[in-house]
């Protein structure tokens, strides 16, 4: 109907505007978040720039600076190439990595964007190997690990049973081992942008438009310097965030656990007296799962209710490739 073709005109003239991308865009943009990486900005630096040139095009490097206390900040401002224009952001406070990389898509103009540690434990020089696959007519390179070096058993093996257990749980497949190394085209990206949602569990909204997709293995390499931004309590937390934002199976556990309870607490009661204790006890216990499970819920709800941004960024500067010192242009506290 008229009615259809207008809404759907309406939807492709936004998308279009939203897009940033034209044939002027560079090729690729590559996001690097950083939080405290003072050791190693400028090998990383060195090493993404080298792994562009190979490309022989214009690309473009976006660092986010994820609210770092230590000198990274003084220290991506300096950053220039000769052949690719930099971009840098600086985040207002840690916001995490997730709305670092966020912050970093949104910037990105390339008609391809590749997320990267800044850390370089996904090696760079593999860059010209994803935009060939992309190329080629893909629209997702994830990038799979081969080999953790570098860390410890037991992170191996809790990520392994988280990637596990997602995939059991979400509807839509969630790649093993792959993190947030990878390559997506720009329509991707925008898809991406528009995701609403607070919560940003990455590997899951990486996941989540589908579209063309190839797999490439890599041995991931240990830190080239400085330690691990992660603890354990955030770990789980990601791991939590990632599970409620992509199922709400948890919720029907709860709902199953309890019937079960139920139905064991009718029996024993049917069956002696002083079982009372036991199905007591058993139906409190299913009673606390079951609130603790759907304040989870609630509280995510309440996050996505308050609509605050993801973000702020507080300084923008922008160099263009130029031999020259390049003139910067610096915003205030913007609202994303
Ligand atoms: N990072 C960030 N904000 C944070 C934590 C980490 O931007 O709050 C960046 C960090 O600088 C690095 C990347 O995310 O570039 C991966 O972090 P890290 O190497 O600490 O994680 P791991 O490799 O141990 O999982
Ligand atoms: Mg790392």
């Amino acid at each position: 109907s008229d009615q259809a073709d207008a809404l759907l005109n309406r939807y492709q003239d936004q998308s279009s505007a939203q897009s940033k991308s034209s044939p002027q865009s560079p090729l690729l943009s590559v996001v690097i978040p950083m939080y405290n990486e003072e050791e190693v900005i400028e090998a990383c630096h060195h090493r993404v720039c080298k792994a562009l040139d190979q490309l022989h095009d214009a690309c473009e490097v976006v660092y986010v600076d994820d609210g770092s206390r230590d000198n990274t900040w003084s220290l991506v401002e300096t950053l220039v190439s000769p052949r690719h224009e930099i971009i840098a952001l600086r985040l207002s406070r840690n916001f995490g990595k997730e709305a670092a990389m966020s912050a970093g898509l949104k910037a990105a103009k390339g008609q391809a964007v590749i997320l990267l540690d800044a850390d370089l434990q996904d090696p760079p020089e593999l860059m010209p190997d994803m935009v060939a696959q992309w190329k080629k007519g893909y629209d997702v390179v994830d990038m799979q690990r081969r080999k953790r070096f570098g860390e410890s058993w037991f992170k191996r093996t809790t990520a392994a049973a988280f990637y596990k257990l997602i995939n059991r749980l979400c509807d839509m497949p969630i790649p093993q081992n792959v993190g947030d190394f990878r390559l997506l085209d720009r329509r991707v990206v925008d898809e991406i942008n528009r995701l609403p949602e607070r919560n940003r569990f990455m590997k899951g909204l990486f996941a989540w438009p589908g579209f063309n997709r190839t797999t490439l293995v890599f041995d991931r390499d240990p830190r080239q310097a400085g330690e691990t931004k992660w603890n354990y309590t955030q770990l789980l937390n990601l791991a939590f965030e990632g599970i409620s934002s992509f199922s709400t199976w948890p919720l029907r556990l709860a709902t199953l656990a309890g019937l079960v309870v139920c139905l064991l607490a009718t029996v024993l009661t049917m069956t002696g007296g002083s079982t009372v204790l036991l199905a007591v006890l058993l139906l409190g216990g299913v009673q606390l799962l079951s609130v603790g499970l759907l304040g989870e819920y609630v509280g995510r709800l309440f996050i996505e209710a308050k609509q605050r941004p993801l973000y702020l960024v507080m300084q923008e500067e922008r160099k263009p490739a130029s031999d020259t010192w390049p003139e910067t242009d610096i915003r205030e506290a913007e609202l994303c």
